[in-house]
C-alpha cells in the first residue's frame, strides 16, 4: 500500500478519485498525459509514494522511476513523432512547482517548435565560476 495524503491532486488522481488519461503505471509509477500540455503528448510521470519534492522521496525508489521514464519517454516519442524529449522537474514554487507531488514532464519536441528552455548567462571570470563550484563542494 503506498503512503498517499488526501489532499493531495496527484494521490487523489492516482487513486482514480479524479479522472486522468493514464498512458503506464506499474507498483511504483503512474503516468498520465499533463491536462495542459507544452506540446502533444505531453506526459506526467509520478511515484505512487507521495513525496512534495525530489529530496523527500525514499531512495529506493529512483531506479524504478527512470526505467519507466525511458520506457514511457521512447513511447511518447514513437506516438507522436518528436525528434526530441526534455524532461523536466521542478523542486519548489521558486523552481515553478504548482503541484506539491514530486512529478517529472517528458515534453515532446520538434526540430523548431519554439520551446526551448532558459536563456544562458555566464559568470565574470573563471574565479567566480570556481568559487560557486567551491561552495556546492563543501555544502555536498
Ligand atoms: P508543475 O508546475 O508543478 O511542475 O507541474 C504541474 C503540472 O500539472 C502542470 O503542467 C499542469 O498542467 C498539470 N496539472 C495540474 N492539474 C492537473 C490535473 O488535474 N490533471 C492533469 N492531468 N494535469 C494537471
Ligand atoms: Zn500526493
Amino acid at each position: 500500500m503506498s503512503a498517499h495524503n488526501d489532499d493531495c491532486l496527484f494521490c487523489r488522481l492516482i487513486r482514480g478519485e479524479i479522472p486522468s488519461a493514464v498512458v503506464y503505471e506499474n507498483e511504483q509509477v503512474y503516468a498520465f498525459l499533463d491536462i495542459n500540455p507544452v506540446s502533444r503528448g505531453h506526459v506526467l510521470i509520478v511515484p505512487r509514494d507521495h513525496a512534495e519534492t525530489l529530496f523527500d522521496m525514499r531512495p529506493g525508489a529512483d531506479a524504478a522511476l527512470l526505467d519507466a521514464m525511458r520506457k514511457v519517454g521512447r513511447a511518447v516519442m514513437l506516438a507522436t513523432g518528436a525528434e526530441g524529449l526534455n524532461v523536466v522537474q521542478n523542486n519548489y514554487k521558486a523552481a515553478g512547482q504548482e503541484v506539491p507531488h514530486v512529478h517529472w514532464h517528458l515534453i515532446p519536441r520538434h526540430a523548431g517548435d519554439g520551446h526551448s528552455p532558459w536563456p544562458h548567462g555566464n559568470y565574470a571570470d573563471t574565479e567566480e565560476m570556481g568559487a560557486v563550484a567551491a561552495a556546492i563542494k563543501s555544502a555536498l
